[in-house]
């Protein structure tokens, strides 16, 4: 007998062919098959007399056949068939192209069951192509919702419709992983109901209860997951901490905090009040000035004798970040270390005895912090930057080194509160909602490649002003999709600009070669930097004020956002020119919104809404599961449902050895199993 982790060539129909097909939609497996979700449906449960067909709208009716088909052949590779139809209201001509067949199928003088849209005009009704079946034969093609899948070339809807239904009845559904009790709190189907109506609803009610529990089971996983993965499971009491004036801080400070710093520190300083753990999210635009805000947490942290830590995805980003605060901090008497990967042996190992013993007060560094060898002798201010480009399990492996740590999580891309939630669990949000002042707006182009010269002239003049020029490619080496890095900073090195000096720099090169460059370029050493996203969240060039990006429309609108923060962080004008050749009117419409919008929030939203969850952030660097049924932006309350549910399950039964437990760790398992970041 078959089972779940079977491949799908156990179905029948499916050979090595098109199981290639199947395997092109991701599935491989009876059970991926089962949580490949129609996309759409089709309702032909409606059945109306022909008189109240409206145009363009699908229907079903049942009428009788008035005269045998008969089928023209207009010219080589054109067949029609036409045959009229009639129930008690009207009489309607049907038109068949090249479905000679039906002239057998539809008999004279007997009754069927259509499904298809009129077309009208002042000539009279018809109706094209129609999908039909005997009143008598089960529904399959009328009277029924029918599911509309996602599809690749080579694979029909009903070859996927067909293969579903023969794994539902060969395996049955997945098995439940949501404990009685829960499904009746919360009012949600069991999985064997779910599973079969999202595939074959009866009704529209069936569907919506279908719906409802995949979704609460997506959430519940995934927050489960969370809760497995979390330090300590339960919010316990800390102390807390002293209140400090921070006036030497701020004084130590090379310019004034706006006013959205000063009060996201009030809110932070508040939180280490209350006596439980902070968990709050720190949200700003690009060049926001989320970092001064973590010197000052930092800051509270170490006076009240404690350690804290800043984690940043990168190296470039740990050393910028490492080179800004350890001047500040040091003179107000916080030992700092830098900790990466790069660093050799002996720095290393100077660094983490500093932190062991507790000499050092503030550790900044990449996942270097994370390794085994790296322990604090009193962590408990845990900050990261730039957080969605780390997987989960990393989120909390810091955390795990401190005891019940404070949460700071900083992020330039405005996370919508729905992914906030799912991400992070419940937290506090911190908004800083304004720049500090002199920063100026930067103007957006989309051009397409018949501007290229006149965008060669653009970059040249900025050149020659003195300024420096970014240009991001999608790809790193020939062969990947969108331009290649590589190639492009060769072409234009040699060919194009060879009067400047061109840099390249993207994540395959080794950490202290990216540093390098990317010094070389901060110096002014290098006019243009050919670089792939890695410089997405990175350092701060005042002097370069243009940025090209190529084949934008390979990137997430809030990447591009991101990206286009590099630039307008000095005095001087700054631009930024998507390049796209892609005609697609959707892509051009998003591109066109972000040269509109500086709006970071608004692109978030709309980014979300377009992309999905799973691709929010480009590249899966977030660790999100892929989410099949779940709308991030409608289901919230769903969400928060689901959220307490597995928090609340997971801290009583979350070890037991019943059926559904071990279900749900095995869920669990195959969730993360999806995860991978690597950084391009
Ligand atoms: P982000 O929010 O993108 O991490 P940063 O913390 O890197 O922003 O700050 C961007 C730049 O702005 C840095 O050079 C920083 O020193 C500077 N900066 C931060 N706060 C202020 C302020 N209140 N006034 C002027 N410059 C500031
Ligand atoms: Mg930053």
């Amino acid at each position: 007998m078959a089972g779940l982790q079977d491949s799908v060539q156990y179905l029948k129909g499916i050979g090595p062919a098109k199981a290639k097909l199947f395997e092109a939609l991701g599935i491989h497996t009876i059970g991926d098959l089962l949580y490949h979700y129609p996309r759409a449906y089709e309702d032909r449960t409606r059945l109306l007399p022909i008189a109240k067909l409206e145009v363009d709208v699908p229907a079903c009716f049942k009428a009788m056949v008035m005269n045998s088909p008969r089928t023209a052949h207009i010219r080589k590779g054109l067949e029609l068939t036409k045959v009229t139809v009639a129930d008690h209201s009207a009489r309607l001509n049907l038109t068949f192209f090249n479905q000679r067949y039906v002239t057998e199928q539809l008999q004279y003088g007997r009754e069927y069951i259509f499904y298809g849209a009129v077309s009208g005009d002042f000539v009279g009704y018809s109706m094209t192509n129609p999908v039909f079946e005997s009143p008598d034969a089960p529904p399959v093609l009328t009277r029924r919702i029918l599911p509309v899948y996602p599809l690749t070339a080579g694979l029909t809807n009903r070859a996927v419709t067909q293969a579903v239904a023969q794994a539902l009845e060969l395996c049955g559904p997945p098995p439940e992983i949501l404990p009685r009790e829960i499904r009746e709190t919360y009012g949600v189907a069991p999985a064997e109901v779910a599973y079969r109506a999202i595939h074959l609803p009866r009704s529209q009610e069936d569907l919506e209860a279908a719906r409802r529990r995949l979704v609460f089971e997506e959430f519940f996983v995934f927050s489960a997951a969370l809760g497995l993965m979390r330090a300590s499971r339960t919010v316990a009491p800390v102390a807390p901490y002293e209140n400090l004036d921070l006036s030497p801080f701020y004084g130590a400070l090379p310019f004034r905090l706006t006013g959205a710093q000063r009060r996201a520190i009030g809110e932070i300083l508040g939180d280490f009040q209350k006596g439980v753990p902070m968990n709050r999210l720190l949200q700003g635009d690009v060049g926001s000035g989320k970092t001064m805000v973590a010197a000052a947490a930092a800051y509270c942290a170490v006076k009240n004798g404690k350690q804290a830590a800043l984690m940043a995805p990168t190296e470039i980003l740990a050393e910028q970040h490492f080179r800004s605060l350890a001047p500040l901090l040091e003179p107000l008497g916080i030992s700092c270390v830098l900790l990466t990967g790069s660093m050799g042996a002996r720095e290393k190992r100077e660094a983490r005895e500093a932190l062991a013993s507790g000499r050092a007060g503030f550790a900044v560094g990449t996942h270097a912090l994370l390794s085994q060898a790296t322990v604090f002798s009193g962590l408990d201010l845990v900050i990261t930057d730039e957080q969605h480009r780390f997987g989960v399990s990393q989120r909390a492996g810091l955390s795990a080194k401190g005891i019940r740590p404070h949460i700071l999580v900083m992020s330039a891309t405005p996370i919508p509160r729905t992914l906030a939630l799912l991400m992070y669990g419940d937290l506090e949000v911190s908004v800083l909602d304004e720049l500090p002042p002199g920063r100026q707006k930067i103007d957006t182009f989309l051009v397409n490649e018949s501007y290229r010269a006149r965008l060669n002239g653009f970059v040249r003049k900025e050149l020659q002003a003195g300024h420096q020029c970014y240009m991001v490619c999608p790809a790193i080496e020939e062969g990947e999709a969108g331009k290649s890095a590589q190639a492009w900073a060769e072409t234009l090195g040699t060919a194009v600009f060879p009067e400047f000096s061109v840099g390249l720099l993207h994540g395959r090169m080794k950490g202290p070669e990216k540093e390098a460059v990317m010094g070389r370029f901060a110096r002014g050493e290098l006019q243009i930097l050919v670089a792939t996203t890695v410089i997405e969240v990175g350092v701060d060039v005042p002097n370069a004020t243009l940025m090209v990006i190529e084949d934008a429309d390979r990137f997430g609108l809030s990447q591009l956002h991101q990206l286009r923060g590099r630039v307008g962080r000095g005095q001087a004008k700054s631009y930024c020119i998507l390049v796209s050749g892609n005609r697609n009117p959707d892509t051009q419409a998003r591109l066109k919104a972000l040269c509109k919008t500086t709006d970071g929030f608004r692109i978030a939203q709309e980014d979300l809404e377009l992309r999905g969850p799973g691709d929010f952030f480009g590249q899966r660097q977030h660790g999100l599961p892929t989410f099949r049924a779940a709308s991030l932006t409608m289901d919230m309350e769903l969400l928060r449902q689901a959220q307490t549910a597995a928090v609340d399950w997971i801290n009583r039964h979350g070890d037991e050895d019943t059926p559904e437990a071990t279900a749900l760790r095995e869920r669990i398992g195959q969730l993360f199993r999806e995860e991978d970041v690597a950084p391009n």
